[in-house]
């Protein structure tokens, strides 16, 4: 699906949901208080080096809640915003495709009950956290509503993913993806821009090894560091390097440029509590990270996949 135009050089999400439903879709974030294999001891402790104690679910749901309360708590107050909106639940903190079968299936099987304007769910999980079990019970929730997973790469360069401790490796990624889409769901990758040891060639090429995979859509944000993280309490005694706007605003640009022209960009910013940020305090001003994006791409005339096209660089 091609959604480009002048004003957007790439496929935003808003207008693919345009497209598809005719109206506004807003994801609600919730928690689940499922945990990490990557924390509990599984595959590692202490999880990935950037990861927050919310689990990556900074504007999820209140844990202590049903799924429903939180997800009718946060949709009042989307509500105000946008009056005429579809809804998509979606499970972010931690790892949500990790626990006890029945215990995953009661909670999906909840979000099942949600109401009429929930057009699917989407669940965000890790690579190595989809066995048979779990695949079974997609497939199964698969015929009931439209399901969407996100998986957590961050980077294609493994050393890098070695040092914030991601604990997977790119062949569980890679196996992840295409056992997903045998079963006809959609897969989102979340990248992020600016991990310690990773160049600005690494970042392209995280771009180039996800174009090889039938993904879905994709969602690019700058490393935040933030306090009570491991990587924020490392940076806090011997700061390192940290993307500039200029500098972050110039990757993302290029990677669009070589992006494969069919995938969806659901977001190129980061999500966290500001309150919790260290560095970059750039990435507070979302809305100047977006127009600096979009002004770049105009002044270049690059669209999403132009360098694949042209089989040029810039
Ligand atoms: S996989 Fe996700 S939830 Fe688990 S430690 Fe890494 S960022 Fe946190």
């Amino acid at each position: 699906m091609n959604l480009m135009n002048r004003e957007k050089h790439y496929n935003t999400l808003n207008n693919y949901y345009l497209a598809k439903y005719g109206k506004k879709v807003a994801k609600v974030s919730l928690n689940a208080g499922l945990t990490c294999p990557n924390k509990d001891g599984k595959k590692g402790y202490g999880g990935c080096t950037y990861c927050s104690k919310e689990g990556a679910g900074d504007f999820a749901g209140d844990v202590n809640e049903s799924l429903t309360l939180q997800f009718e708590h946060i949709k009042a107050i989307m509500n105000q915003k946008w009056k005429d909106t579809l809804y998509m639940p979606y499970l972010q903190a931690n790892t949500n495709t990790y626990g006890e079968i029945n215990k995953l299936k009661a909670i999906y099987d909840e979000l099942l009950t949600l109401g009429p304007n929930v057009i699917g769910i989407s669940i965000s999980t890790r690579a190595d956290c989809l066995g048979d079990d779990i695949l079974i019970l997609l497939k199964n929730l698969c015929s009931k509503t439209h399901v969407q997973v996100e998986l957590g790469l961050q980077t294609s360069n493994e050393i890098t993913a070695q040092l914030v401790n991601r604990n997977s490796t790119n062949e569980e990624f890679i196996k992840a993806v295409y056992d997903l889409k045998k079963l006809g769901i959609e897969v989102v990758v979340h990248i992020m821009n600016g991990l310690p040891n990773d160049t600005k060639e690494d970042m392209i090429n995280t771009i180039k090894f996800l174009n090889n995979l039938p993904i879905d859509g994709i969602k690019i944000h700058s490393l935040c560091v933030l306090k009570n993280t491991r990587m924020g309490d490392g940076y806090l005694k011997k700061p390192f390097p940290i993307l500039t706007l200029n500098e972050y605003v110039d990757i993302v640009v290029e990677q669009i440029g070589y992006l494969r022209d069919d995938i969806i960009i659901h977001r190129l910013s980061a999500d966290f509590d500001p309150v919790d940020l260290i560095v970059p305090t750039w990435t507070i001003k979302k809305m100047v990270v977006m127009n600096e994006i979009d002004k770049k791409l105009r002044a270049l005339n690059l669209y999403q996949g132009d360098y694949l096209k042209k089989g040029q660089s810039s």
